[in-house]
């Protein structure tokens, strides 16, 4: 685990890495934080390096994605036990029911993880900005005031005002 935690200012964790550390849980950004809360809540940021999490939009994607896995694996097999052994109907009816429900629950938060890492990646939705470093620790910068001579120097600098 020497792999260089937060990347430097303004880089983005590359596509593959980023779904992967999404598929285990962890922070796209990081790789530190977690990304869920509970079981298919995401944080709304990364405890480690304050990345927003709560733009994500996986919304169906993750379902559709294990529905495709498991629909191939379970057929494949549900096919081929039919087909080459002698295996009692009541057997397939609640074998591979179980199998489906138990693999699809298994993977329904890795997957997810793994579209909020690929949103991350292609900086889609609230991903298109990347936590500052330090901003956690609170802004270092000093706010403004907005004063009323605010609007006349934008009028001067446009062309506005008087000459
Ligand atoms: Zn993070």
């Amino acid at each position: 685990m020497t792999e260089t935690a937060a990347p430097g200012h303004g880089e983005r964790t590359p596509l593959l890495r980023s779904m992967g550390r999404g598929f285990l849980g962890r922070c796209p950004h990081c790789g530190e934080g977690r990304i869920f809360g509970r079981f298919l809540k995401v944080r709304p940021h990364c405890d480690v390096c304050d990345l927003e999490l709560a733009h994500h939009r996986a919304d169906d994607l993750p379902p559709y994605i294990v529905i495709f896995i498991i629909g191939h694996i379970v057929g494949y097999f549900l096919l081929e036990t039919e087909t080459n052994y002698d295996v009692p109907l009541w057997f397939q009816l609640t074998f591979w029911p179980i199998v489906t429900l138990l693999g699809s629950l298994a993977l329904l938060q890795p997957v997810k993880g793994a579209v909020v890492g690929l949103q991350y990646a292609l900086g889609m939705h609230g991903f298109a900005k990347l936590p500052v470093p330090g901003a956690a620790t609170g802004p270092q910068g000093e706010e403004k005031p907005h004063g009323p001579g605010d609007g006349h120097a934008a009028d001067r600098a446009a062309g506005f005002g008087p000459a």
